[in-house]
């Protein structure tokens, strides 16, 4: 497995020069695109690593089926997704058009910032901070890394120029779907998009979906099974931004990419792969990223379909 890792980290280099950092949040486009880094967690405990896969970036995206399985253990399923669909939506993730087109002006699903920021604002917590906490908290259990923390200057560059996402609050709000105070929601949502990882956090994470809820190092139930087949869902039909339907072609597997560049994908019932290199394509996914992806998926024959 370490060979082989490590050969379709060797074989992503050569894509390494195509694409570049996201700058819409300028604090992003500071990363080094030469960056590449890949792990891989087996639902058994054995781990494997390659390149930078120590290197830290922010989760982004990523977050957002974590922080959906947190809001559906704090609601009911029926509350949840009575105000934030399960279709995917062909736009870019943090496009407005459908919210004000579709009738019920329910944003179309979790994985896309709409949605995200409404799923955000379903979790409990008497204060933003005891929100905030409670979720970094459950990141922790799952990456099962205790010094996980946020960005703090990826977190003001977020809030400082999420114009569009402020936009996107606020028109959840007025359709009367975002709960509370629309600045302490975007809090929440730019504190956890910068909550910094490396590519071992989220194998680990992907390994706990992979094993539908389970440790892969301990065997205790970290998560419910019916949540982590939900979220697996929604990152098959939507997790790669409106990329999602060539990805399951070429690799066949859940996954969830955010704008650093990170990507986190899972096996289901037998690993969870991260992997991270900065320079993005043109929907938001990582180019290098997205080709250790499909080496490993080929050369393994690990796609679900
Ligand atoms: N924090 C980013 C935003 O809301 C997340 C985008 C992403 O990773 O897709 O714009």
């Amino acid at each position: 497995m370490q060979r082989i890792l490590d050969e379709a980290v060797e074989y992503a280099r050569n894509f390494l020069h195509q694409g570049k950092p996201a700058s819409y949040i300028p604090e992003l486009a500071k990363a080094d695109p030469s960056l590449l880094g890949a792990a891989i967690v087996e639902t058994n405990g054995s781990t494997y690593f390659s390149g930078d896969f120590e290197k830290s970036f922010t989760i982004q995206s990523i977050s957002k089926p974590i922080a959906l399985i947190l809001s559906l253990k704090d609601n009911s399923e029926n509350f949840v997704f009575s105000r934030v669909g399960m279709e995917p939506t062909g736009d870019a993730f943090n496009s407005i058009i459908k919210l004000e087109t579709e009738e019920s002006s329910k944003p179309l699903n979790p994985m896309i910032n709409a949605g995200a920021i409404a799923i955000d604002s379903f979790i409990k917590g008497k204060t933003p901070d005891e929100k905030f906490n409670r979720l970094l908290k459950f990141f922790r259990q799952l990456s099962h890394n205790p010094d996980l923390t946020y960005d703090h200057d990826v977190y003001r560059s977020e809030d400082e120029t999420g114009f569009r996402n402020r936009a996107l609050a606020n028109f959840i709000e007025d359709a009367g779907i975002l709960l509370g105070d629309v600045e302490e929601v975007l809090e929440l949502y730019f504190k956890q998009c910068s909550i910094k990882v490396c590519c071992k956090d989220i194998a680990i994470i992907a390994a706990v979906l992979a094993s539908n809820g389970l440790s892969p190092f301990t065997n205790n139930r970290i998560c419910e099974r019916h949540y982590t087949r939900l979220v697996k869902t929604f990152m098959v039909t939507c997790g790669m931004y409106d990329a999602s339907g060539e990805f399951a072609v070429k690799v066949g597997l859940p996954a969830k990419s955010g704008v650093a560049g990170g990507i986190m994908a899972t096996v289901p019932d037998r690993m969870g792969i991260g992997v991270y290199s900065p320079n993005l394509d043109v929907k938001g996914n990582s180019i290098a990223g997205m080709k250790v992806l499909e080496y490993l998926s080929t050369r393994l024959d690990l796609s679900i379909f």
